[in-house]
Parts: C-alpha cells; sequence; structure tokens
C-alpha cells in the first residue's frame, strides 16, 4: 500500500490509500466509517508521509559515494541528525541558506519507523519498519567541511524533503532503482543491494544509543554522483514502489 498524508478541503489533515492518481481516505474516526472519501490527488494538498521527532541519517553508505568524496569506507555506520525543522514535502519550494558555494542534493531511500525501537537485534528490526519513502539530504558543503557537528552543514531549514507517500515493505523490493534527476537530467542511479551497512545493521547499532519513535526517519545514504543546485533548479528523488519527490529550490 502507498499511503498518502494530505490535508483535504477541508482544511483537515487525513491518511488515505493512493492508487493511480486517486486518493481513498481512511475515515476520521475508527467508529466513523462514512467519513471514508475519495479525492483526486491534484484536488488535495500533500503533506510529508510522517512527522518525525527526528531523522538519523547515515553517511557514507554506499562504497562508490565514499570514494567521490575522497574519503573512506568506514568500518561502523556514521550518524547524523536532522530536526524536525528540516522536514518540507514533495512540491515544496525549497528556501536553502544563501551566499554558500557548493549546496548539494543527495537521492536518499528513507526508512519510516513503525514501532517504537530501542536495542534492536538485527533479526528483529524489519518488524519496526513501517515502509519507506523518498528523502533528499540537502547538504551545505561550505558549512559541513568547517564544522564538527553539522547543524549549519546538514540540519538547515528544508534541508530534509520526504515523500511523496510511504511505501509498505512490500512495494519497495531490495532491487528497487533510486534515482536522482536535476532538471530532468539523471546524476544517481542505485539500489540498497550496494549499502555498505544493510537496514537491519543501521537500526540495529543506532538503537543501542537512541531510542526511534513511531514516525521516525532512518535515511540510509546516498550513492554516487551528487553535485550543486542551483536557484531555480527542479530535483526529482525517484525511489520504485514510492514514486517521485520533486521540489524546486530556491537559493536567495
Ligand atoms: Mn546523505
Amino acid at each position: 500500500m502507498r499511503q498518502l498524508r494530505f490535508r483535504d478541503s477541508d482544511g483537515d489533515v487525513r491518511l488515505g490509500e493512493l492508487a493511480d492518481d486517486e486518493v481513498t481516505a481512511f475515515p476520521k474516526q475508527a467508529s466513523d466509517l462514512d467519513s471514508t472519501a475519495t479525492f483526486a490527488r491534484e484536488d488535495v494538498e500533500t503533506l510529508p508521509p510522517c512527522r518525525p521527532s527526528k531523522v538519523v541519517c547515515v553517511g557514507r553508505n554506499y562504497a562508490d559515494h565514499a570514494e567521490e568524496m575522497d574519503s573512506d569506507v568506514p568500518d561502523r555506520p556514521l550518524f547524523f541528525l536532522k530536526p524536525p525543522n528540516a522536514v518540507a514535502s514533495d512540491g515544496d519550494d525549497l528556501t536553502l541558506p544563501s551566499g554558500k558555494d557548493r549546496l548539494d542534493y543527495e537521492a536518499e531511500i528513507a526508512v519510516v519507523i513503525g514501532a517504537q525501537a530501542s536495542d534492536l537485534d538485527e533479526s528483529e528490526a524489519m518488524a519496526h519498519v513501517a515502509g519507506f519513502t523518498c528523502m533528499n539530504d540537502i547538504s551545505n558543503r561550505d558549512d559541513q567541511r568547517a564544522e564538527q557537528n553539522w547543524i549549519r552543514g546538514k540540519a538547515f531549514d528544508d534541508s530534509a524533503p520526504l515523500g511523496p507517500v510511504l511505501a509498505t515493505p512490500d512495494e519497495v523490493p531490495a532491487d528497487a532503482r533510486l534515482r536522482c534527476r536535476v532538471n530532468g537530467e539523471l546524476r544517481q542511479d542505485a539500489t540498497r543491494e550496494q549499502f555498505i551497512f544493510s537496514i537491519p545493521e543501521l537500526l540495529a547499532d543506532i538503537t543501542r544509543y537512541v531510542t526511534l519513535e513511531p514516525g521516525d526517519v532512518l535515511s540510509t545514504g546516498t550513492p554516487e554522483g551528487v553535485g550543486r543546485l542551483e536557484d531555480g533548479d527542479r530535483v526529482e528523488i525517484e525511489l520504485e514502489g514510492v514514486g517521485t519527490l520533486s521540489n524546486t529550490v530556491t537559493i536567495p
């Protein structure tokens, strides 16, 4: 199932199943089955598919990206955080920091947590996953290179667009392709079969230290092909089974 979170014409925030550009909303209350309604996708406002209390990101989880960044392949996962202010939605125009030389896109497969997760074994990790979405880990290289903790470099407003839907794990097989296009030109193309650390390995490691809540996001790193964004660019992150996260960027 592909689940869309959206605002309906009454201004209510709702969840529904997306199929063929039509959204069948879940009832507003479980006791109120009559409130189910169908909307054309174009008639609703798409919202981020979840409301994370934190986005846990993984650095260098593809060997080819580590190489293009002149970095070593890590011997354990590298983690950093993005806070809720970073989250944006499919379709949003993203306003990025001004005065920087390098603001980069990074196409990533994002894992959405479905059940509170603490100190997981690898064998139980996937049972805590609600599904997948797309993330663009937009990165301010100027400040990322200059600071130890990547607040300016990674945690700025609009640096974590997510969406368009939450797809359940059955919709996104291991060979589902992750692609990035800028102004229609293909820049990145990979699958999670190329990960250095698997999703269970990542979840087992991070939950030794950090409890993940339902709706939290683990963004699993970017493959080779990262590059610069310019004012007015249109950037699309596509994951087979999820769809396409599309944003324009404004760099004041
Ligand atoms: Mn990244």
